[in-house]
């Protein structure tokens, strides 16, 4: 409990605040809960949860975007960065705080348990299908293909590639990882109808310089990782940083997380 306090204490250096219009938090989420499943379980959201950060993002002045939005926005940032007429600071200053809701993996919960709020609070958001495990229905519940065309059909959902096996980079031969990528590019569109940017979230985070070369070759607008932190100006599309959202956080635990990882990516060594 001690240790706990200590790391919240916060000194007057690390108390700048960073305006939310300078960046965009983009938020991962794995599974998702009817209640608490209790220790162990960092990556699960229950659905009260969920319904508490949607609620208190909207209240905060958060427009929630989806992958495609996000795309727009980030070449944009990258014509005028290559132009270099705008290449000065990581402040994005944008008219308007927004947000990216991104779910990884493709379990049963997604379906059950999150999309019915995404359609309630009309919430774009994300999903990276491990393709192979949604075809054959191995491992934890995944949801079926139906089902992800159900919640694309409602628009406020797309489903994007986590490759065909989840296998990370470092655990295979490059040319291997990328196989399975393109496997996971040809399930989606021989199971799915649906239109929309090319983007990929890397199994575990994990991913290499070469890799994100291929990736750029075979036509990827997005790349997502898991390192921590939000989007800046200076934030490639290629190497997309994430805020996974953990067990237990409600609306105001969340928005502090915010913070923190906007305070991350503008002052390197602070959180
Ligand atoms: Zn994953």
């Amino acid at each position: 409990m001690d240790s706990m306090k200590e790391q919240e204490q916060i000194s007057p250096a690390e108390e700048t605040v960073i305006p939310p219009t300078d960046y965009i938090p983009v938020l991962m989420y794995h599974h998702f809960a009817i209640r608490d499943m209790g220790e162990g379980n960092g990556v699960v959201t229950t659905q009260a949860e969920l319904r508490a950060q949607i609620a208190s993002l909207k209240e905060a002045g958060y427009e929630f975007i989806s992958l495609e939005t996000l795309d727009r926005l980030l070449q944009q940032m990258e014509k005028k960065r290559n132009q270099k007429t705008d290449n000065e600071g990581k402040s994005l200053g944008l008219g308007q705080k927004y947000v990216c809701i991104t779910i990884d993996d493709g379990y049963l919960s997604n379906y059950e348990l999150a999309f019915p709020l995404f359609k309630e609070y009309r919430v774009p958001a994300s999903i990276f299908v491990v393709t192979d495990s949604i075809t054959q229905q191995t491992g934890l519940k995944k949801f079926t293909w139906k089902q992800g065309q159900k919640m694309v059909d409602s628009g406020m959902v797309k489903l994007y590639n986590h490759t065909a096996n989840h296998i990370p980079i470092d655990m295979e031969i490059e040319e291997a990882f990328l196989l399975a990528v393109a496997q996971g590019e040809q399930a989606l569109q021989a199971h799915l109808r649906q239109e929309g940017c090319k983007a990929l979230a890397y199994p575990n985070g994990r991913f290499t310089l070469y890799a994100q070369k291929e990736l750029e070759k075979m036509g990827f607008d997005l790349l997502f990782t898991v390192e921590h932190g939000v989007i800046t100006k200076q934030t490639s599309r290629y190497e997309i940083p994430r805020i996974a959202v953990e067990s237990g956080w409600d609306g105001q635990a969340l928005l502090e997380h915010i913070e923190r990882a906007a305070r991350k990516s503008f002052v390197p060594g602070k959180r």
